[in-house]
């Protein structure tokens, strides 16, 4: 049983539902917010809803945008002949640190894991496949993570891209195995990038 009011009880456990956030940081921020003046709470909670609705997936690379195209699909100065794959959202962010990368990208948004039961068609390889037809794409990039399923989703992709007489790199192994792009410094990504090899 809870000692909190409804209420409290209430806003605890939505804060519990965020990743790793567990009880106790859950009820210190909860009540933080009821120690917040109104405004920023107004702040906060508008800032959630116009993310939800202002943010979408860019049509072509399944980039997160508040437009379609995104902001780097529009831009006519990137090369759009050379196409970096990542997993997630957060890896296209972690590539643009590195200010090494002028093409453009295709987020698949996951990797194929037999063991967790996600294969090709859950993730956007259909739609990376319609990407590349869309343009007159050279070089496909694949900085999938150096796991197991990241190394597995880009020997797939390699595989159907390959056939189309298309450039098939993957970034080099500066990233430590098991690593996370999104936490790879810009440094070794830079290298990484550097030193892709053709598949
Ligand atoms: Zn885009």
């Amino acid at each position: 049983m809870s000692y909190y009011s409804p209420s409290i009880e209430k806003l605890i456990e939505a804060f519990e539902k965020l990743p790793s956030i567990g009880n106790k940081t859950a009820a210190r921020l909860a009540f933080h917010i009821l120690d917040a003046s109104e405004e920023d709470t107004n702040e906060f909670v508008k800032a959630i809803i116009d993310a939800k609705k202002n943010l979408k997936y860019c049509s072509s690379c399944y980039n997160i945008s508040d437009t379609d195209p995104c902001p780097i699909c529009a831009n006519q100065n990137r090369d759009h002949t050379t196409i970096c794959v990542v997993e997630d959202v957060r890896d296209v962010v972690a590539m643009e640190r590195t200010h090494e990368f002028k093409g453009i990208y295709h987020v698949l948004h996951g990797s194929i894991s037999p063991m967790n039961g996600i294969g090709p068609d859950d993730i956007k390889i259909k739609e990376l496949l319609s990407h590349i037809m869309e343009g007159n794409v050279k070089e496909i990039i694949l900085a999938t993570n150096p796991r197991v399923e990241g190394e597995a989703t880009a020997m797939y992709i390699s595989k159907l891209v390959k056939p189309l007489g298309i450039k098939v790199t993957r970034i080099a192994h500066g990233i430590p195995v098991g690593g996370d792009l999104e936490y790879t410094d810009e440094v070794t990504l830079s290298k990484a990038l550097e030193g892709r090899r053709e598949l």
